[in-house]
């Protein structure tokens, strides 16, 4: 396909078409928010393809999310063409997972390796603490999560960490470090912090590997560079060392540097002002010495703004100007100044959603703004709630972003843990899990007895399963539950390794087991709830079943990539994450304006949109309470707002409410000390005061009051489900007619198009606008009439 280079290096300034076209040595842009950072390196590579003759394969680019990624490579593609499918546009746990399912039998582990997420890990550190007899109150299982998170993400092993040790908890916490991974290996599960430490120790391990990947990518690059913790540099210092010679295709002793295979070249993109995940180990060191790290690296700094007016610019110029000790930049827009910024003090937080979806509103009247064009940010998920009870009232289409934790849900994570205890037999959590889930007769005794035989003989949990008639002390009757079970699994495994695809499996599983008849023959409507959800489940893996192109783990080099099995699903699901979530953009021709989006300020990261609300402007809120005192943490929030504010591209509104409650009780937070930063004139203040005092004004709540949890806990899901189980508990299938408006939990508002068949057998089919066209079995599906 004939691509000119001036057509790739149209739409770019002169620094960027710099950074574009450089070669040879390591390069670094860092830049202010929308100046272009990922757009110049999603031109790069598909310069390197069209123009340097780079093959497609030969390059890896790691991006912060999975939709990220799919984007790029949409990008690219549009650019040199179906041929840039075989590069590597992942994250960088997707892209290590990648490479473990290949290499990690060096280490003793089997490639089919699952992945624990916080709950699993969490569930194993309980049982570490249980083994080591720990008093619970002492040594709480998810601060020593934490603990070895931070030392995975320092790459210190279990044994360095046993080393280090300086005191009594120190010694506790390694030493549950190492029953830790004991405990990990034994079921053949890496959790998301092994991820990258395991990558990073397999190529210091074994050189002819990492030979291998430094020779394959011949281009790395990184966006969001000031994201990375320390071990995902080190893994970038692996790939981008010199080549050696070690690896097998090289003449045997060929120890100096071969000719002509250079180490590969690096690009990172970052913005310091923008670091936000040091709490998950981010070190905004990596950005801050590339210079050092990388002696002969060319710098390249971006100075214009493309996104946004010049007063949103000059607004968050001002905030992230009070950080102490960064390097300030002279980033500057010529679109104009557009329009000020409008302020508003709410009442309390319906009051402010109150406002913010009537201003949307004029804004769409006016033809200013459709839903798709806005976001509504705020600093914790919880904060969702009230806006989705106001826009639900007033019928305003928004979605959600990780605000639902579907993947977290007790009957989706049973179901998944089925099928990952299919996929990994030795993945013991998983298999304890549902081993008497439904109840099938194996009860806490009898997994003893199992337990007991696995350790006497050295067995994993599922061997010892398998040959539970020799488990000391078992009852007669748990043996013949537990061979009906172990019958059951071997069936079910016999279709994972035919190859089946991952939804039929998964109906499989849920009937055979008896978990779907279970829940069906409940009177509780919690388990309605649930039926839907599993319901859900399906629907996404057959989606994903019959949509090979888009399972990250689907290789693009693959000869054959229409065949992605059950461990392509379960990784994808895995690795999914919250804003993997984002509404796509509309299909072309059809507009129906699309939905408002809501999200937390960390996932808003990379993004832009027309219109902004930033909402919960309190001290206390955002700043979070957490960081009041805490001159650190202050400063990464306020990197937070530099954030937030720079995601608006033309109309940026700021909010916050007077009285807001919170757990239970009101409380009333002052103004975020952010709003006292941005210049006084270019904020347009609709209301500065409640319109009546607090004191006189009962706090409303339109739902029912709701017992108070622990601070840390997020509400926002549980609040969701609890909606979900009201409605579930009144709710016959609903009656839809075509040109029905409807509400569903994921897919948001869409209309009904036709439907087909009545009562428990009637199947709609509905337009869910940018989430395309989806039949549902309204039975099951969750969906409400409007
Ligand atoms: P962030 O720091 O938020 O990640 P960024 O630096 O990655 O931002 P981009 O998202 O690449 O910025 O670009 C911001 C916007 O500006 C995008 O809409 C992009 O298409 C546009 N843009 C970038 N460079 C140019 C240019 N030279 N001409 C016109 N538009 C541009
Ligand atoms: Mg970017």
């Amino acid at each position: 396909r004939g691509v000119t280079p001036e057509q790739l290096l149209e739409g770019l300034n002169e620094p960027q078409r710099q950074a574009v076209v450089h070669a040879g040595t390591p390069l670094l842009v860092v830049a202010g928010a929308g100046s272009g950072k990922t757009r110049v390196l999603t031109r790069r590579i598909a310069w390197l393809i069209a123009e340097r003759d780079a093959h497609p394969g030969s390059i890896l680019a790691i991006t912060f999310t999975n939709k990220a990624a799919a984007e790029m490579r949409e990008r690219v593609e549009e650019l040199v063409g179906r041929r840039a499918r075989i590069m590597w546009v992942s994250t960088f746990h997707s892209a290590c997972v990648r490479i473990l399912r290949k290499e990690i039998d060096r280490f003793g582990y089997k490639s089919s390796f699952s992945i624990y997420d916080a709950a699993d890990s969490k569930r194993l550190m309980t049982l570490v603490a249980r083994d080591l007899d720990l008093d619970p109150k002492r040594y709480q299982p998810r601060a020593m999560l934490n603990w070895v998170s931070n030392q995975k993400n320092e790459l210190v092993d279990h044994e360095d960490a046993v080393k280090n040790a300086k005191n009594h908890l120190e010694e506790t916490y390694a030493e549950a470090y190492t029953h830790y991974q004991r405990r990990l290996r034994e079921a053949n599960a890496l959790d998301f912090d092994d991820l990258i430490m395991t990558t990073v120790h397999l190529f210091q391990a074994f050189p002819d590997v990492r030979e291998n990947y430094r020779r394959r990518f011949r281009h790395v690059l990184v966006d969001e560079y000031q994201d990375t913790n320390h071990a995902q540099y080190a893994l970038i210092r692996e790939l981008c060392g010199p080549v050696t010679g070690a690896g097998p295709d090289s003449p045997a002793g060929a120890g100096a540097a071969e000719k002509g295979v250079e180490p590969s070249e690096l690009m990172v993109v970052g913005d310091a002002d923008q670091s936000i995940y040091a709490f998950r180990g981010a070190n905004i060191r990596n950005i801050l010495q590339f210079e050092e790290d990388f002696p002969s690296a060319r710098t390249v700094l971006l100075e214009q703004n493309y996104r946004s007016t010049q007063t949103i610019l000059t607004a968050a110029n001002a905030v992230i100007s009070r950080n102490k000790g960064r390097k300030a930049k002279n980033l500057w827009s010529d679109a104009g100044d557009g329009e000020r910024m409008v302020g508003y003090v709410a009442d309390d937080e319906h009051d402010e959603a109150r406002f913010v979806s009537e201003e949307i509103d004029k804004l769409s009247d006016a033809g200013s703004a459709k839903p798709r064009d806005v976001a509504i940010f705020y600093r914790t998920n919880a904060q969702s709630r009230v806006f989705e009870e106001v826009f639900i009232r007033v019928g305003m289409p928004y979605k959600v972003v990780g605000g639902v934790r579907f993947y977290e849900r007790r009957e989706v994570r049973d179901a998944l843990a089925y099928l990952r205890m299919l996929a990994n037999p030795a993945d013991e959590i998983s298999l304890r899990r549902i081993l008497n889930t439904p109840k099938r007769g194996i009860g806490e005794r009898a997994e003893a007895c199992v337990e007991a035989l696995a350790q006497r003989e050295r067995l994993s949990f599922w061997e010892a399963l398998r040959r539970a008639e020799e488990a000391p002390g078992i009852a007669t009757r748990s043996l013949t539950c537990i061979r009906g079970f172990v019958e059951m699994v071997e069936e079910l495994q016999s279709m994972v390794a035919a190859d089946e695809r991952a939804d039929v499996i998964l109906e499989q599983v849920l009937t055979r087991s008896g978990y779907l008849a279970e829940l069906e023959a409940s009177e509780d409507p919690q388990d309605e709830t649930r039926v839907e959800n599993l319901a859900e489940l399906v629907a996404v893996a057959r989606e994903f079943a019959d949509e090979p192109q888009l399972g990250p783990s689907a290789d693009p080099a693959d000869p054959d990539p229409a065949t992605p099995g059950l461990g392509d699903f379960l990784e994808r699901v895995a690795l999914v994450a919250d804003s993997d979530q984002i509404p796509d953009q509309p299909e072309d021709g059809v507009d129906d304006g699309g939905v408002v989006t809501l999200m937390t300020l960390h996932t808003a990261k990379g993004l832009e949109f027309p219109v902004v609300f930033l909402t919960g402007l309190e001290d206390g809120i955002f700043p979070h309470q957490r960081a009041l005192g805490d001159q650190h943490e202050l400063e990464e929030e306020r990197r937070l707002a530099y954030v937030g504010l720079t995601r608006a591209q033309r109309r940026l509104y700021l909010s916050r409410a007077v009285v807001r409650s919170a757990w239970g009780a009101p409380a009333h937070n002052p103004a975020s000390r952010f709003l006292d930063e941005l210049p006084v004139d270019l904020v347009d203040w609709r209301r500065t005061e409640a319109a009546q005092t607090s004191w006189n004004r009962p706090v409303q709540s339109s739902l029912p009051s709701r017992t108070a949890g622990p601070p840390t806990r997020r509400f926002g899901s549980a609040a969701v489900r609890a909606d979900a189980d009201a409605k579930a508990r009144t709710r016959e299938v609903p009656s839809l007619a075509p040109g029905d408006r409807v509400l569903h939990d994921t897919f948001g508002m869409g209309s009904v198009v036709t439907v087909e068949g009545v009562a428990d057998k009637a199947v709609a089919s509905i337009d869910f606008g940018s989430q395309g066209v989806k039949r549902l079995l309204l039975r099951y599906a969750p969906v409400e009439k409007l």
